[in-house]
């Protein structure tokens, strides 16, 4: 059912254990793009080598071919390099600070959650900004790759360094994955996602569970996704703007 602004605020304002699941789209407000949707980088489905995507940031190719890997990942990082969390990122790390328990559950790889403040986060493909070796225990932070060799090779062993981001073909990280599983376990009365088309079985999965128990489901996303259907308000709208309104509401009724 299409939602007012109103509506969606009241249940922020209601609920007290609140799951937020975001994708790509939160972060095209901050001129990201995303992979598939309105922007999509990948809507025409092949990169220049004849590769699709996901077969390019997969766990086979980085073992086969870790340049080609790389020069994607690099774009990545390209595309969010200079550009900051959004006012959807920072409603969620305020909203958080005010809640009794408010989790965001995230698939983006750009960090922006954690650069706004959000603490209650679930990374689940990992973030960019952390490299590992794949041979030792090296591991350090990087703001950009700016001036990193591609592929980047260990300064303590010379192994091949890897972002800790979750490749295509590759289980989820096991912290992520066991702070996720906890969190589901202790259950949500609220469950809202933005701005992704919600193609993994983790990710759409607590808004199907949560509409099938009868949990109040928030989508908020300027076009339909497989979701729009089971969610109960669908907010047609974007990211920032959409939470900065819902932001505006939360606060006038606290004040
Ligand atoms: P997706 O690209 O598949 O879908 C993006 C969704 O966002 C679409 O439904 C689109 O309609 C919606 N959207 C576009 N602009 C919006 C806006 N301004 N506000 C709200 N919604 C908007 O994204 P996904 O579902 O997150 O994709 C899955 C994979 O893409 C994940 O593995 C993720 O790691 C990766 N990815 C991450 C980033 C990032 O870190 N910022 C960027 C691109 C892709
Ligand atoms: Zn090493």
């Amino acid at each position: 059912m299409q939602t007012t602004i109103e509506q969606a605020a009241r249940l922020f304002l209601e609920q007290d254990n609140i799951l937020v699941i975001t994708g790509a789209g939160i972060s095209a407000d901050s001129g990201l793009p995303t992979y598939r949707g309105v922007g999509g980088l990948y809507n025409t489905g092949q990169t220049e080598e004849g590769y699709a995507i996901e077969d390019i940031l997969s766990i086979e190719m980085f073992e086969r071919r870790p340049e080609l890997t790389w020069k994607y990942l690099l774009e990545l990082e390209k595309s969010s390099r200079g550009r900051r969390p959004n006012a959807a990122h920072e409603a969620l790390a305020y909203l958080e600070k005010k809640k009794k328990r408010l989790w965001v559950l995230t698939q983006n790889v750009d960090g922006f959650h954690h650069m706004a403040g959000s603490e209650k986060l679930v990374e689940i493909h990992g973030n960019l900004h952390r490299l590992s070796c794949t041979v030792c225990e090296h591991e350090e932070e990087r703001d950009d790759y700016i001036g990193l060799e591609l592929p980047p090779a260990c300064p303590q062993c010379a192994g091949l360094i890897r972002p800790q981001v979750t490749l295509f073909g590759e289980a989820l990280p096991y912290e992520a994955t066991r702070v996720y599983e906890r969190e589901m376990n202790r259950g949500f009365d609220c469950v809202v996602v933005i701005g992704t088309s919600a193609v993994f079985p983790y990710i759409y999965g607590p808004v199907v569970e949560a509409a099938r128990h009868g949990i109040p489901t928030l989508e908020i996303n300027p076009d339909r996704t497989e979701l729009s259907k089971i969610v109960r308000h669908f907010l047609p709208g974007k990211a920032a703007e959409s939470m900065l309104a819902i932001r505006r509401i939360f606060e006038e009724a606290n004040s």
